[in-house]
């Protein structure tokens, strides 16, 4: 009778990833697979059959930050439990926090073998071989560019992972808005070369990718040099990448108003892969804690962005962040936060209660808002945000637009994709429509989706959408 242990020896050695936090921890997750994955490491959904666990750590808010501890508890036990049966388990912390606490994260919880940072997983091979010897802390930001060692996902990697695929083109930030981590923990702002980045989508796209989201901390700061020398910003990057064979869709994630360049409004009008729906945080729409936030522009100067956008492309679906409860954020603050709100007209967004993060001018400031009237002001701009979005879900029953499928729906012969503006649709269609843009008109709302009819052939789809009466009335 063979051992746990000796047939654990005998199958190939797991992974299990955990993510937390924004679209590049995604990313990252995705690549630290396709780093482990040549040493023999397959990825596994179940934490019990890991021999190599790794988390994938956000740092932005308090909350985020330590529920890792308590995971780092349950994932100790688990440690244990195999180790009774002659298992060994390699425990990692990546991301963020593992970034901002460091060595602290192997004195709060002893099990941690390795802390590695988000510019060092490249280096994760030789770093779990030396954790089993002993602990290790990785967090220097390294001379080298880890994409230059990053292997390219393989086939089935990419297959698995769906036709939706995040290629992370810019990293770090220099704008040191006031409640901000991400300058600290991802570093100085930094663009990839043109050239790599469109090396990568053409390889996803060979593998079966096909809607592509260009990521960075702040995307639209992209500026990239390409073979020539020649600086390209963003619309130049997504002009180049509309013309690799397989791409059918593009998007980027996340915006800064002030890079909101004219050439990339214009894209939105000329550039036929590119979404209509731009995510652009603002905070809050009051002038006084924009300027204390140290976000550089106006609310006005957002809402003139908006309307250029919007006469770029009438349909566009626009999508914000809002922190709510910053320091000395009067109601008054907050009342112009909700009036920026309905002047707008989001089709979804997100606000969060103002955390204190360590390090950032904000948390030292004296006039912190009492979290009681924190909650109160979430709860009443997520109700606003929440009616926007259901308005902007029904607008859309009766539309018709192009929907790339990517993966089985709930019921027998249904399959989900994502409409231009991030909805999840469902249709009754041909499983062999995976991953092509396929016309669908949308008949129904669902709580968080749309249930869509298949209308033409892909062979005829456009990618203009038809933009109905309401559509332009909201602009
Ligand atoms: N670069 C983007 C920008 O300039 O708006 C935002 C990227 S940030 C990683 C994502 C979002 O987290 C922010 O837009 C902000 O709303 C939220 N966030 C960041 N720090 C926060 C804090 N200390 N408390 C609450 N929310 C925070
Ligand atoms: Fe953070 Fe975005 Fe401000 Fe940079 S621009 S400091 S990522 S909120």
């Amino acid at each position: 009778m063979t051992s746990p242990a000796q047939s654990s020896a005998a199958n190939a050695r797991r992974v299990f990833i955990k993510s937390y936090g924004c679209q590049m921890n995604v990313y990252d997750a995705q690549r630290m697979a396709d780093v482990v994955g040549p040493e023999g490491f397959v990825e596994t959904s179940r934490i019990e059959d890991a021999d190599l666990v790794v988390l994938n750590t956000c740092h932005i808010r308090e909350r985020a930050s330590e529920k890792i501890y308590s995971e780092l508890g349950k994932v100790r036990e688990l440690k244990r439990e195999r180790a009774s049966q002659g298992l060994e388990t390699t425990l990692v912390v990546a991301g963020c926090v593992a970034q901002a606490e460091g060595r602290e994260i192997l004195r709060r919880q002893p099990a941690v073998d390795l802390v590695v940072g988000p510019q060092n997983y490249h280096r994760l091979p030789e770093l779990v071989a030396k954790a089993r010897r002993e602990r290790v802390v990785d967090t220097e930001f390294p001379s080298e560019d880890k994409f230059d060692h990053l292997p390219a996902p393989s086939r089935e990697a990419v297959q698995a992972r769906g036709v939706s695929a995040f290629v992370t083109v810019q990293e770090g930030c220099d704008k040191f808005c006031a409640f901000c981590v991400v300058p600290y923990t991802r570093g100085a702002e930094m663009s990839r070369p043109v050239d790599k980045i469109l090396r990568e989508i053409e390889g996803l796209a060979a593998s079966g990718a096909r809607e592509f989201t260009l990521i960075g901390q702040n995307v639209n700061a992209y500026h990239g040099l390409d073979a020539t020398g020649q600086t390209i910003a963003l619309a130049g990057l997504f002009a180049r990448a509309a013309q690799i064979p397989g791409v059918l869709r593009l998007r980027y994630s996340t915006s800064h108003p002030l890079d909101m360049d004219e050439a990339l409004i214009r894209a939105h009008a000329e550039n036929e892969k590119l979404a209509p729906y731009l995510h652009l945080p603002i905070q809050s729409g009051s002038d006084r804690i924009l300027d204390a936030m140290n976000r550089r522009h106006s609310a006005a100067e957002y809402l003139d962005i908006v309307e250029r956008v919007r006469r770029a492309r009438p349909d566009i679906a626009l999508s914000s962040d809002f922190i709510v409860g910053f320091p000395g954020e009067t109601d008054e603050d907050f009342h112009a936060t909700l009036a920026l709100v309905r002047e707008v007209g989001f089709a979804s967004a997100y606000a969060f209660k103002y955390s204190a993060r360590p390090g950032t001018p904000a948390a030292e400031k004296e006039d912190q808002t009492a979290e009681a009237l924190k909650a109160e002001r979430l709860a009443e701009l997520q109700a606003l945000l929440e009616a926007q979005r259901q308005r902007f879900n029904r607008d859309t029953v009766g539309k018709r637009f192009g929907v790339v499928f990517d993966k089985p729906g709930r019921h027998a012969g249904q399959l989900v994709g994502r409409s231009p503006y991030m909805q999840g649709v469902h249709a009754d269609v041909d499983a062999a429509r995976v991953g092509e843009m396929t016309e669908v008109e949308i008949v129904d709302i669902r709580p968080n989706s749309l249930s869509g009819r298949i209308v033409v052939a892909p062979s005829s789809w456009s990618s203009t959408p038809v933009i109905t009466e309401s559509m332009e009335e909201r602009c």
